[in-house]
């Protein structure tokens, strides 16, 4: 049940930046929130990652609204990786 959740986790943090970039069908936008109605781990991702789009944009007001760029969602999803590891370390 466990891994199970953390591969539903994996599959939110995959939408999670689309959801964040607000091009998110509301379909799966409803879905990731469910998720994160149930999810702790997620829901302070959602927030580091909100805060870090919503940085990324105060300070580069001439840039066009865009996805992250992909190194931008490397590392991110190394660190949730990371966390949703330590979670499971006993
Ligand atoms: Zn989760």
């Amino acid at each position: 049940m466990a891994s199970q959740h953390a591969e539903s986790c994996q599959e939110v943090f995959a939408l999670l930046s689309a959801y964040l970039d607000l091009e998110l069908p509301p379909d799966a936008c409803a879905e990731v929130e469910a998720h994160l109605a149930d999810c702790a781990p997620c829901v302070e991702f959602a927030e580091s990652l909100r805060k870090t789009v919503d940085l990324c944009r105060r300070y580069q007001p001439a840039e066009l609204p865009g996805p992250l760029g992909q190194q931008a969602r490397d590392n991110l999803l190394e660190a949730y990786q990371k966390m949703l590891a330590g979670r499971k370390t006993t």
